[in-house]
Parts: C-alpha cells; sequence; structure tokens
C-alpha cells in the first residue's frame, strides 16, 4: 500500500500510510484508538472501493483495485472485524456456507457441506459438529468459525482486527497457534490488536500508525512494549526510524 490517503468529509483519518507485507508475515498493527488502523484494512478488503481513497495498492506485482468485499476475497484478502458476523439463528454449517452453497456445490448437499464444513473446522482445532447452533458456541469459538470461513475462501491474507478482545486466554492461544500454523502455510496476517504481549509474541514486523500517518515499520524482534508505545504516542520520534 503506497500513500494511501482517505477522507471522511474533508477529515483525513488516513494521510498517506505505507504497509509492505511479504508472503507468510505476520505484521501486527498498532496505533491509538481513532488512529486510523480500521481504516487502512478496510480500503484493503474492498469495504472501502477503489475509487474512495488514493493511492496506490499492489498485490503480485500487479494494481490492486477491488470495490466490493466479495472482489478482494477474490484476490485472496479477507477480513475479520471485532464485531462478529455470524447469525445466531443458524448452524454452524449454515453459517460457513452462507452465501456461497450453490456456488460450491451446484445443488444443496448436507452430506457434503457436512464434511467440508469438518475439514473447514479440523484447520482452525474444532472438533464439534457442523450441525451445532451457533448459540451453544462461545464467544472464542465464534470467532474461529469466522477464521475458518475466510480461510475457506483460499485467503492468502487474512486481516484480524481486534481478534482477542472478547476471548478467553486459552482461546487467545488457540488464536495465536492457528495464526504461526497458516503463516507456516505462507498465509499473511495483519493483527490488530492493543495487546502488546501477543504482538510481540506473533508478530515479524510492527507498523505503527498515528492520527493516520505512517510512523514507522520495526522489525519485531529485538523490539519492546516500551519502544511500541513511544511510537504510538509519539515521544522520542527522533531515535525512530522506519526499517525499510
Ligand atoms: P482505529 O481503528 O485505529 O481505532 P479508525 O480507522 O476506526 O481508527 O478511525 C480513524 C479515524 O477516522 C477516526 O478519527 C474515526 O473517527 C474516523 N472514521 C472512521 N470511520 C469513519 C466513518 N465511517 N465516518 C467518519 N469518520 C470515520
Ligand atoms: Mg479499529
Amino acid at each position: 500500500m503506497r500513500g494511501i490517503i482517505k477522507e471522511f468529509s474533508g477529515v483525513r483519518a488516513l494521510d498517506g500510510v505505507d504497509l509492505a507485507l511479504s508472503a507468510g508475515q505476520v505484521l501486527s498493527l498498532c496505533g491509538e484508538n481513532g488512529s486510523g488502523k480500521s481504516t487502512l484494512m478496510k480500503v484493503l478488503s474492498g469495504i472501502y472501493p477503489s475509487g474512495e481513497y488514493q493511492g496506490e495498492i499492489w498485490l503480485d506485482g500487479a494494481l490492486y483495485q477491488v470495490n466490493n468485499i466479495k472482489q478482494a476475497e477474490q484476490a485472496g484478502i479477507a477480513i475479520i472485524h471485532q464485531e462478529l458476523a455470524l447469525i445466531k439463528e443458524l448452524t454452524i454449517l449454515e453459517n460457513l456456507f452462507l452465501g456461497d452453497e450453490i456456488s460450491q456445490f451446484g445443488v444443496l448437499n448436507h452430506a457434503a457441506m457436512y464434511s467440508r464444513a469438518e475439514q473447514m473446522l479440523a484447520r482452525v482445532g474444532l472438533t464439534i459438529s457442523p450441525d451445532t447452533p451457533l448459540v451453544e458456541l462461545g464467544v472464542g469459538q465464534q470467532q474461529l468459525v469466522e477464521i475458518a470461513k475466510a480461510l475457506a475462501k483460499n485467503a492468502r491474507i487474512l486481516i484480524l482486527d481486534e481478534p482477542t478482545s472478547s476471548l478467553t486466554e486459552s482461546e487467545t492461544d488457540v488464536l495465536l497457534a492457528i495464526v504461526e500454523q497458516l503463516k507456516e502455510q505462507g498465509v499473511s496476517c495483519v493483527y490488530i490488536s492493543h495487546k502488546l504481549n501477543e504482538v510481540l509474541a506473533i508478530s515479524d514486523v510492527v507498523c505503527v500508525i498515528r492520527d493516520g500517518l505512517h510512523i514507522g515499520t520495526r522489525e519485531a524482534q529485538g523490539l519492546t512494549q516500551d519502544d511500541i508505545i513511544t511510537m504510538m504516542v509519539g515521544r522520542e520520534l527522533t531515535e525512530l526510524f522506519p526499517y525499510e
């Protein structure tokens, strides 16, 4: 992403942000509330169409211009928001295939969908019947179902916007382990979290934005929580430099 500028009725939420991500890399995006993290990821994931921001996005050497989430998914970019988007009244299976039933199977075939759903759930470590109603799941398990759904779209870049804010400690551990596994499979992740211990545990690089400005991108190795906070709040800026 190069020089991304996004305005909301004249107010600049993003003021020329650069972001680079390699295959299999985990990049944490840090910044205080309102710094522009979610907006930047909404640009990348097609929520804001290419005509609604300035700057360029390149994916595998080609200009990336999408106009909606579906097109972004087709390009391999999936986003999981903090607010869960699953439908409580449905089962896990129904949620997993919502909107995709026809394209994936031609006819609705429960047996085929069931075994496919089991595979999808196994990938995120869930050994639970796909016919389980969603209401019976905890928030963490629901989050894992969302991730399973995103992965089934063959996401090459998975964006997790504050995924652990409502997870228990053990659910968080499961999620972090999944991100590690994905990384080994070559999937890249953009991870947004205020929990800097998680950020340092999981990231290859940490990118900090403040007031819509790209402050710096640093290798996570050797970085401390204090370093990140310093970048986030803007003290001792002269000592900081982007690593790229
Ligand atoms: P973060 O995710 O880092 O907390 P956001 O990207 O959500 O920050 O917000 C960045 C800035 O843009 C904030 O000042 C926020 O109020 C503003 N903003 C975000 N979305 C909208 C919107 N849809 N309309 C108007 N302003 C918005
Ligand atoms: Mg946000």
